[in-house]
């Protein structure tokens, strides 16, 4: 690359399932949008593109529906129909079935590798966004008119100028370091391994979560006769269950799920994940927005992490969308995203850890407060309700997008 300053009108830092969706929703707003990403999208080592199952809820599927992802994805997604959720020894469980509330489902389950050949691919058609890839950023200056980034590829050093730049370069985001954005940090002490299992029975749409002290056990229906597991696990043990032989693993995975969908008979490749809380204190800078795991890097337990940020993206495309002031790196509009999200953010992000912690307080009163919570749950279809509305992704102020609506186009 030469050394000279090109310029757009928004630069998002991260092509990952944040940044991608990102672009993909702004893109008929008509701004000139360049997305940098460091790792090439079909690589091994892609870290956002890999092998998880996302489960996406409701609210998200319509989001994706309105940028225009949706009609690719449907045919490699699987619906989720029904939930089941148990604490582990106890008797208790809590049961939901979409039809009860009126919904043919509450959402539905993809793989992020297959959403990355979908969004990447929407990335390269679209006329007024540039994708550089492998390309790194590696600095960041703001202030006036323009931010500016410093690029590094194999083919030299480049500037971007953006008047607005989107901080989507993941939980140990540089963007967010080199601004000094403090933030909230928490060691679970907890890592989840992931793989796909086939098991004897038909999942049938229904998805299992079993609550634990080490963290959420998930069995999420899949494709064809697959299953996706997420076994959350304490960290210093989870070298010992991704060594084991596969007879051996789906044997201990057998006795934590039990008998509900029959025998375990294959299993595929494990990958394992580290758990930590990551919150920026701030999700607004100088002509920036931190988004995605950048902004809140949350635990996995009840699949929130990337919703929150589809519900992010969604709003930040309203909030453009209607600003009148022709400058999307304007104060006044970065004010009104940051504001509005607060309180969905706090929530979610409140829920997610909450949830983990008191799952592994070994105390008495935790215990009590558990098992309260999933009677309360199990007897009171109201409170089900309420709290399926919000897992869906339904609260507070809902983007547009997340309604059905559209955006208000230039
Ligand atoms: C096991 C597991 C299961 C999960 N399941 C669910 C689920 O069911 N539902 C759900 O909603 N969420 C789930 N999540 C959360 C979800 O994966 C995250 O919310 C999502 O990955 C966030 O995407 P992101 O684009 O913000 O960040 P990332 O996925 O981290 O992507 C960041 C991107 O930025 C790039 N990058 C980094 N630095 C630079 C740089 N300097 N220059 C250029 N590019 C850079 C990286 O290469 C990467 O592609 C799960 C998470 C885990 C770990």
């Amino acid at each position: 690359m030469n050394q000279h300053t090109k310029v757009c009108d928004i630069a998002i830092v991260g092509g990952g399932l944040a940044g991608a969706s990102l672009a993909v929703a702004l893109a008929p707003l008509g701004y000139d949008i360049s997305v940098i990403e460091s790792v090439a999208f079909k690589a091994a080592s892609q870290p956002s593109y890999d092998d998880r199952t996302l489960a996406l809820s409701h609210s998200s599927c319509r989001i994706l529906a309105g940028i225009g992802l949706w009609d690719n994805l449907a045919s490699d997604a699987t619906a989720i129909r029904k939930i089941t959720a148990t604490e582990q020894n106890r008797p208790v469980h809590v049961e939901l079935d979409s039809a009860e509330m009126g919904l043919t489902e509450f959402g539905h389950v993809v793989e992020a590798r297959c959403f990355g050949g979908v969004v990447t691919q929407k990335l390269k058609e679209t006329k007024n966004i540039e994708v550089l890839c492998p390309v790194s950023v590696e600095g960041i200056d703001v202030g006036g008119l323009h931010s500016k980034l410093n690029l590094v590829s194999e083919d030299g050093t480049e500037s971007l100028s953006a008047r607005l730049v989107i901080a989507a370069d993941g939980a140990n985001s540089l963007i967010r370091e080199q601004l000094k954005i403090p933030t909230q940090t928490r060691d679970y002490h907890q890592t989840v391994i992931i793989c796909n299992v086939t098991p004897e029975k038909a999942h049938r749409g229904r998805a299992y979560e079993c609550l634990t002290s080490t963290g959420p056990f998930a069995v999420l229906p899949h494709t064809g006769t697959r299953c996706g597991l997420v076994w959350t696990v304490e960290s210093n043990g989870a070298g010992q269950i991704l060594d084991l032989d596969d007879e051996e693993f789906l044997s201990r995975a057998q006795d934590r799920f039990g008998s509900h969908l029959g025998k375990f008979l294959r299993v595929g490749k494990r990958s394992a994940y580290p758990l930590k809380l990551v919150r920026a204190r701030q999700d607004t800078g100088e002509r920036v927005v931190v988004l995605g795991n950048a902004a809140h890097a949350i635990h996995p337990v009840g699949a929130q992490g990337f919703n929150l940020a589809l519900r992010d993206v969604a709003s930040l495309a309203e909030v453009l969308a209607d600003g009148d002031v022709g400058d999307p790196g304007a104060a006044v509009l970065l004010r009104q995203y940051s504001q509005w999200r607060r309180e969905d953010q706090r929530a979610t992000i409140a829920f997610s850890d909450g949830i983990t912690r008191l799952f592994a307080h070994p105390s008495v009163l935790a215990a009590g407060l558990r098992t309260s919570g999933m009677i309360a749950l199990a007897m009171i279809p109201s409170l089900r309700r309420h709290q399926a509305i919000k897992a869906m992704g339904y609260r507070g102020k809902v983007p547009r997008l997340a309604l059905g609506e559209r955006l208000r186009l230039p």
